[in-house]
């Protein structure tokens, strides 16, 4: 992706090929599941939530390096916090990718390796390969909430 800049491209590639929480969960796990027909993106988001924490998290799927590496960084921000922290994490992460510029977002929250994402705003068709995890993330917070 020319025009990325090269820390940036090098944070995405490295989640890219090392994946980081790959792979998935029995039930009593819940399970999200995301695509993006634009890009062929897939995306499962297993969940186990206890006691209103994330305790565990894997991820699997496949697709363009946007979105995988997206997911990985998105599991490592949300294993072991809150389900009120991570849903502040997701809204954050769509007001960055300028998918939801309503109200103001929690920018106390530490990006660490997803600042790497904010690069992806300058090519507006990979932002919804960016958001793919976190949409599918937002859907088993759901149903792990009913
Ligand atoms: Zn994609």
């Amino acid at each position: 992706m020319p025009g990325l800049e090269d820390l940036y491209r090098e944070i995405i590639l490295d989640h890219y090929k090392n994946p980081r929480n790959r792979g998935t969960l029995e039930p009593p796990a819940v399970r999200g599941e995301g695509h993006n027909p634009l890009c062929g993106d897939e995306i499962e988001v297993f969940l186990i939530v206890k006691d209103g924490i994330v305790e565990d998290i894997k991820i699997a799927g496949q697709g363009c390096s946007i979105s995988q590496s997206s997911a990985s960084m998105m599991g490592v921000a949300v294993k072991g916090k809150t389900v009120e922290n991570a849903r502040a994490f997701i809204a954050r992460i769509k007001h960055m990718l300028s998918i939801d510029e309503e109200g103001e977002p929690d920018t106390s929250i530490a990006l660490g390796d997803l600042e790497a994402l904010t690069g992806v705003v300058k090519f507006p068709v990979r932002i919804k390969c960016a958001v793919l995890s976190w949409n599918t993330l937002a859907e088993a917070l759901d149903i792990a909430a009913e």
